[in-house]
C-alpha cells in the first residue's frame, strides 16, 4: 500500500544527502519519498495525494531550476 519511507527530501521535494545537504538536479515524490509518513503507520487513502501534490511541486521547482 505504501513505502512508509523511500528517500529524505525537502519541501521542494529535492533529494537530500545523509548530511542534509540537497543534491542539486535530483529530485522524488510519491512513494519513492514518503516523507511525510516516515516511520509512521500507513495511513489509508493518502497515497494517491501524496503522489499527486509532490509530483506537482518537484515538477514545478525542477522547471526553474538553473
Ligand atoms: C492495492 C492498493 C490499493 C491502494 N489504494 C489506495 C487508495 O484507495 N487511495 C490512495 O490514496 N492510495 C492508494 N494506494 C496507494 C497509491 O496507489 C500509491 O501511493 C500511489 O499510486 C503511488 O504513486 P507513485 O507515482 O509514487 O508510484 P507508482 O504508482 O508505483 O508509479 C511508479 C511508476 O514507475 C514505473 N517504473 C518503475 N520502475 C521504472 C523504471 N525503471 N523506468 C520507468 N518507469 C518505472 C512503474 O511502472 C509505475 O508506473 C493503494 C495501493 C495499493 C497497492
Amino acid at each position: 500500500m505504501g513505502t512508509i519511507g523511500g528517500v529524505r527530501t525537502n519541501d521542494k521535494f529535492q533529494v537530500l544527502r545523509a548530511d542534509g545537504s540537497v543534491i542539486k538536479g535530483l529530485y522524488a515524490g510519491g512513494e519513492t519519498a514518503n516523507r511525510p509518513f516516515y516511520r509512521r503507520v500507513y495511513t489509508s487513502g493518502t497515497g494517491l495525494g501524496l503522489a499527486y501534490t509532490s509530483g506537482r511541486i518537484a515538477g514545478e521547482n525542477a522547471a526553474q531550476e538553473k
